[in-house]
């Protein structure tokens, strides 16, 4: 449908042969849902269809083209340098989905790079991934790594792999900069109107808007509503996407591109992991303000369409991002509710008192540096009477103790504050000694296991305690890399 919609946003292109293809891991409750046979993908065929080299009849895989500001930067050309949009499957509940590689070979969008991609991050994504979509965060899921057998020269050589994932689709912010750039460079039109159509008809067919403006503006308005509720989500859970560039921002409200991405540890506005973002553009709590710029970048992209002349058009554009601030605090703060155990039941009780907590609650934590996931953990403990747990955390618990004492006299709920507060996440530390080990000796163990544990997060299980421990200090600062 993409290819047939947006041919000039589609490159005909086939994923390279690996040398030496080895199934690393496999999601086989995905691949049920998908309609696909989990044994049939473990066969040589089945691993020829995950890496793209056994291709369905009537599959045209393509090199999406896509624009991006990269830091900020417009870079008019980035695309799929090294991922390809192998086709879309329907699912036996009728859902469409994007079966997609990365790492499967350079195209022409390749530019500098290579075209691969390492073990270590594509299981990164794989783990995550997973994490994300048990947490309920809308994400591309992971169906598969597939080891090619290929070398990847990085800083040092390392074994190679390919990712097969899915998505709702791979539209991006970045999709629509590249239509309004070939609009912008011809005077054309129709392929940004073709591609806003397409984006409805795969994302909110519901839509009864007909004409190309109101499209357009429909499109806007849905985005900013899915992408304030997203990146409240990962706020909510401490998630540092990492590259929040606008090719990496979906119009269908999924989070995507796994790349430099961590949870955060101990609490910190300005928590920055990637080793590329010098200036901390994409820190923990710049995250919210990014997303508004990205999405302003898409009001921007859209303008042609939304009204005939520009300052019109820019005045429909202002309105529609308008939204954006008051949906985000809506979401954000029906969370942290819910987080605090004062969701659905104290609705309507306590609305003097809950701001004022919250934001104290958060100096707290930002002065404490505490360990955000364990915190709200153990703040249900607290609520059942042991505050022990939760004092641990804290140097000084004193001003814990006073705002402990505010919060409790509302009354929360804390079997409900267990049912959205996480025990398990990839920690950074557990990600990485389950890719070093998947990397340097083959053992999936520790990866597999990781996965299980982030797959059910919300409830305790005997066994699994050091997956809900916080780094040893000998851990030290974290770096992600791409
Ligand atoms: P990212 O920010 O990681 O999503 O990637 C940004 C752009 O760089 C995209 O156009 C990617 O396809 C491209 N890219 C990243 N790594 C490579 C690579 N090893 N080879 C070719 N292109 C790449
Ligand atoms: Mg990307
Ligand atoms: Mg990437």
């Amino acid at each position: 449908r993409f290819a047939d919609a947006v041919p000039e946003m589609a490159v005909a292109w086939r994923a390279d042969v690996p040398p030496a293809p080895a199934l690393l891991v496999q999601n086989d409750a995905h691949a049920r849902k998908l309609g696909l046979d989990p044994a049939f993908l473990r066969t040589a065929e089945g691993i020829g269809f995950l890496t793209g080299t056994a291709l369905p009849d009537g599959a045209h895989p393509v090199a999406q083209a896509y624009a991006g500001h990269q830091f900020g930067g417009y870079n008019p050309r980035l695309g799929d340098g090294r991922a390809l949009l192998l086709g879309e499957l329907t699912a036996p509940d009728d859902t469409l989905h994007d079966l997609h590689l990365k790492g499967s070979g350079p195209t022409p969008f390749a530019r500098g790079g290579d075209g691969y991609a390492a073990v270590g991050p594509m299981l990164r994504e794989y783990v995550v991934s997973e994490a994300m979509h048990a947490l309920g965060i809308p994400t591309t899921r992971s169906l598969a790594v597939v080891a090619t057998g290929r070398d990847v020269v990085r800083e040092q050589i390392l074994p190679g792999a390919v990712l097969t994932r899915t998505a709702a689709s791979h539209l991006r912010v970045g999709s629509v900069v590249f239509a309004n750039a070939h609009a912008q460079a011809t005077g054309d039109r129709t392929l940004l109107a073709r591609l806003v159509d397409h984006a409805i008809e795969r994302h909110d067919p519901e839509t009864t808007a007909t004409t190309p403006t109101d499209r357009a503006r429909a499109l806007l308005d849905v985005v900013i509503a899915r992408q304030a509720d997203l990146i409240a989500r990962w706020m909510l859970v401490g998630f540092v996407h990492g590259v929040m560039n606008t090719d990496n921002m979906t119009l269908s409200g999924e989070t995507i591109d796994y790349g430099p991405c961590a949870f955060l540890d101990a609490f910190d506005p300005g928590a920055v992991f990637s080793s590329i973002d010098r200036q901390g553009r994409y820190a923990y709590g710049n995250q919210p303000g990014i997303g508004e710029w990205n999405l302003a970048r898409l009001a921007e992209a859209l303008l042609p369409l939304l009204a005939d002349d520009t300052d019109a058009a820019i005045s429909v554009a202002q309105d529609a991002l308008d939204a954006y601030r008051p949906a985000y605090n809506a979401a954000w703060s029906a969370g942290i509710r819910a987080k605090l155990g004062l969701g659905a039941a104290h609705e309507g009780r306590d609305e003097d008192a809950v701001p004022s907590l919250v934001s104290d609650l958060f100096d707290l934590l930002a002065f404490a540096r505490a360990d955000y996931t364990l915190f709200f953990r153990h703040l249900a403990t607290a609520a059942r009477g042991n505050t022990d747990p939760l004092r641990d955390l804290v140097a000084d618990p004193g001003p814990l103790d006073l705002w402990l004492a505010r919060w409790l006299a509302l009354a929360p709920d804390s079997q409900a504050m267990d049912r959205v507060n996480p025990l398990y996440i990839p920690r950074n530390h557990l990600v990485e000694e389950a890719l070093a080990a998947a990397s340097d000796t083959g053992d999936l163990t520790l990866l597999h296991r990781l996965t299980d544990a982030v797959r059910s997060p919300f409830t305790e299980r005997l066994g699994l305690e050091r997956y809900a421990e916080p780094a040893p200090d000998a851990f030290g600062p974290y770096v992600t890399y791409c």
